[in-house]
């Protein structure tokens, strides 16, 4: 049930906490923050989840446990402006695309401060996905809180926090003010930090500076798998970093064991203990056909057992589907390719799975660690790089691909002998398996009653319930 008003000393009745929850649209970002929406709803305390049209059927799932399970949660669907902006439209480059998405939402912020000076109370607090920045002048304009959630690892918001505070200009290949040894070839470098591309700076910038104006951020991660980055953002930032993670365990995790009855997981089924090997590039990487045939020959080539997703827009070239379905007769027994969307929570918790190839994106990265599945990393863009450093480097649970970033010469023989450098013997492969399932030990640990995740959670209740904001 939703919390009464509270009672202080002085009888005055302050509001009963509220948070407004802003996430970017689009999937592989919109997940986390709905799972961090049950999250807090779960403790009883008022949710509103924003939304545009568009996204809110993506939604429906949620709003549809959410009233089965009585929680107070609302989605909010706010209207969109429609376009007048000027801005280049039917550009074929992924990443312009991208950008133009996120330049669009900055259109949402006239409905969403409609939205919440249509509330009888003030909310608590706004927690923004910190790729909105455009939610800095909507919660100083109405005068409340606002928290920031970062996407990706604290370990990367810290490197970024401390590339574009000592100077992007020297272009160095160690990151700066880590407790750890950080280091980047130049191309990666530009990749990570995304000075490649620089239509998107002055996008970039506003996305610091939003996070640096913020009264904290929300971080999906816990502090047995990046305390000390944990503490250090902390200190970089003079704000309180919250360490939640991992939301989706909360929620989603029990709930896709439980539902899912697919051909995938027959399949599974069928193979022994911790033999497959599981592949998927998330929701956005997209493989052009010569690295699909290079990933393809490698899977064969390792004889190892493999799941593979392989996505519907890889495949519009009638020789792709042809290769595909040769590649599935050569080797059937041993692989099986999913066409399209897999349900990766509910492959990455069975027995039979493990490694994962991933493109390191942070939820596939934290869903593969909290289950116990070391991985094989190819990072594709941005963020992904760092994560990568953290996984293989600094928690010892990785093997790369390819020595640090460089695909270029991305061949099936690297990935032949990556597989089998994962799912082999040996003491290294052993250590490997050992320090993730202590990793998958402590997820699990950190959101229980009492874990490091849970408590951060009541503290940050806590701190909206007692100093909540009055009515002006
Ligand atoms: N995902 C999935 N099935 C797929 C591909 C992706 O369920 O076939 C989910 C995956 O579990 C993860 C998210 O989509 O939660 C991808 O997020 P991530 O941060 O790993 O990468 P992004 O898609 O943002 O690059």
């Amino acid at each position: 049930s939703t919390m009464a008003p509270v009672e202080t000393e002085k009888s005055i009745t302050l509001p009963p906490p509220h948070f407004v929850l802003v996430p970017l649209m689009g999937q592989g970002h919109t997940t986390p923050m709905a799972d961090l929406a049950c999250l807090i709803a779960g403790r009883g305390v008022r949710v509103s989840l924003v939304t545009t049209p568009v996204n809110a059927a993506r939604l429906r799932g949620l709003a549809d446990r959410a009233r089965g399970a009585m929680l107070p949660l609302e989605i909010v669907e706010l209207p969109f402006p429609q376009a007048d902006d000027g801005l280049p439209r039917g550009s074929n480059d992924n990443s312009d695309n991208v950008l133009q998405l996120f330049l669009s939402l900055y259109r949402l912020a006239g409905p969403l401060e409609a939205y919440v000076r249509s509330l009888p109370w003030r909310p608590s607090c706004i927690i923004s996905d910190s790729c909105n920045p455009w939610t800095v002048g909507v919660a100083r304009s109405v005068g409340i809180p606002r928290l920031t959630f970062t996407g990706p690892s604290c370990f990367y918001s810290l490197c970024d926090f401390n590339v574009a505070k000592h100077g992007l200009l020297h272009n160095g290949v160690v990151v700066p003010g880590m407790p750890v040894r950080v280091e980047l070839s130049k191309d990666t470098w530009a990749a990570a930090f995304l000075t490649c591309m620089p239509a998107w700076g002055k996008f970039v910038e506003e996305v610091r500076e939003g996070i640096r104006m913020a009264d904290g951020a929300m971080v999906n991660t816990f502090l047995g798998l990046e305390e000390q980055f944990v503490a250090c953002y902390e200190a970089a930032l003079g704000k309180p970093v919250w360490a939640l993670g991992p939301f989706f365990l909360n929620s989603r995790d029990e709930e896709a064991r439980a539902v899912d009855q697919s051909a995938v997981i027959a399949w599974l089924d069928m193979m022994d203990q911790s033999t497959v090997v599981y592949v998927c590039f998330g929701s956005l990487a997209q493989m052009l056909p010569k690295q699909l045939y290079e990933v393809g020959h490698g899977l064969e080539d390792s004889g190892k057992p493999f799941l593979w997703v392989v996505k519907e827009s890889e495949m519009v070239l009638p020789e792709a589907q042809e290769w595909l379905q040769a590649l599935e007769a050569r080797t059937a027994g041993q692989g099986l390719i999913v066409r399209g969307w897999a349900p990766q929570i509910a492959i990455l918790s069975h027995r039979a799975v493990g490694g994962f190839m991933t493109h390191c994106g942070w939820n596939s990265l934290l869903e593969s660690v909290a289950h116990g599945v070391p991985v094989i990393t190819w990072p594709h863009f941005g963020d992904q790089f760092l994560n990568e450093w953290l996984v293989v480097d600094v928690l010892g649970v990785g093997v790369p691909v390819m020595p640090f970033g460089n695909d270029k010469a991305m061949v099936r023989g690297h990935i032949a002998r990556a597989v089998s450098e994962l799912m082999g013997g040996g003491a290294v492969a052993e250590e490997r398996r050992r320090k993730c399932k202590e990793y998958k030990e402590r997820a699990h640990g950190a959101i229980a009653k009492g874990g490091s995740s849970h408590e951060n959670l009541t503290l940050l209740l806590h701190s909206f319930m007692w100093s909540g904001s009055k009515e002006e």
